[in-house]
């Protein structure tokens, strides 16, 4: 229900748009909890060259396998985590299962495939960021430019956190601007950071073929990143309408459930394995 709403809106464990203090409470002492019983996980949702069919990258989204409600979304706790600062351990574990899954495909010899990790505005004002950072990778020997961390908007705009981007740029790694559009952003910035890649935010693709302004937003965008020689891709695609618009006028890659839904990674493995068999079979 919430995603329909909108990605902005969140609805907790009783279903309202605001928990009160006591639920707030509840849900940051078994977030604690969580994390020592290590009750996270991670789902991947494939990004896709369209033209070729291949998937080129993975986005990591974590899940929260509580004990007695399931399966719980990002939406249902993230802002809580941020809030209590708890997102600064809960993100460095995602950073951690990431890179110990990279790891794992490599051994089993998959080719390298590149994962997108959500940075949250709270880890990226952490002073050490970028040595814990080099660590994990360090840790699972892994390439930095296989790992590409997603910020947004406003938490790039600070102009002492583009000394922080800058940096992880040097050590290899990619960064892409997540839900590019929706927050305060300026193109003076676009110009002077250091980033690789802008994620056309699924409201905008929401609109093809329905809201012209949408669509002449994501033309916008398309031939800014063509010019600043930026990648580009879109983010919620869901239509074959949404699908072609992008076609059409040279958005290549797509990241949304008409191709593939976030899954975890034992799925994601099979869609490799098919993968390089095609690769083999072609060679
Ligand atoms: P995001 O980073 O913009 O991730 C994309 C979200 O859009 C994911 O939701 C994904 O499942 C959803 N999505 C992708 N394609 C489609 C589509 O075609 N249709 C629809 N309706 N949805 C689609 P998810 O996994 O629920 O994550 C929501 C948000 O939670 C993420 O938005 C991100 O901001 C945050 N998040 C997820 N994992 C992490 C994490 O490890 N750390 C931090 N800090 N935030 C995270
Ligand atoms: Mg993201
Ligand atoms: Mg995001
Ligand atoms: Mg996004």
């Amino acid at each position: 229900r919430a995603k329909e709403e909108g990605k902005n809106q969140y609805r907790f464990f009783d279903g309202t748009m605001f928990p009160d203090a006591k639920e707030t409470m509840e849900i940051k002492n078994s977030l604690r909890r969580a994390l020592e019983r290590d009750e996270f996980l991670i789902h991947y949702q494939p990004q896709v060259d369209v033209p070729s069919g291949r998937i080129i990258g993975l986005e990591a989204l974590i899940r929260w396998n509580h004990p007695m409600r399931g399966l719980i979304p990002p939406s249902s706790f993230i802002p809580i985590a941020e809030d209590s600062g708890l997102i600064v351990p809960i993100g460095e574990r995602v950073l951690q299962m990431v890179c110990a899954q990279s790891k794992a495909w490599r051994q089993a010899g998959f080719p390298p495939i590149r994962i997108a990790v959500n940075l949250s505005a709270r880890q990226f004002g952490q002073k050490d960021l970028t040595e814990r950072i080099k660590q994990i990778v360090e840790d699972n020997q892994l390439d930095p430019g296989d790992i590409e961390l997603e910020i947004t908007e406003n938490m790039a705009m600070k102009d002492d956190k583009q000394a922080t981007l800058q940096e992880l740029r040097d050590m290899g790694f990619k960064i892409s601007i997540d839900d590019f559009g929706t927050q305060y952003s300026s193109l003076a910035y676009l110009k002077k950071l250091p980033v690789d890649k802008i994620k056309i935010d699924r409201s905008f693709i929401n609109g093809i073929s329905r809201d012209h302004k949408d669509e002449a937003i994501i033309l916008a965008m398309l031939l800014i990143a063509d010019r600043l020689n930026l990648s580009i891709i879109a983010e919620g695609v869901e239509t074959s309408e949404q699908l072609s618009f992008l076609q059409d006028n040279q958005c290549h890659e797509i990241q949304g459930f008409i191709f593939h839904k976030p899954q975890p990674a034992e799925m994601i493995e099979q869609l490799l394995h098919k993968q390089s068999a095609i690769v083999k079979g072609q060679a």
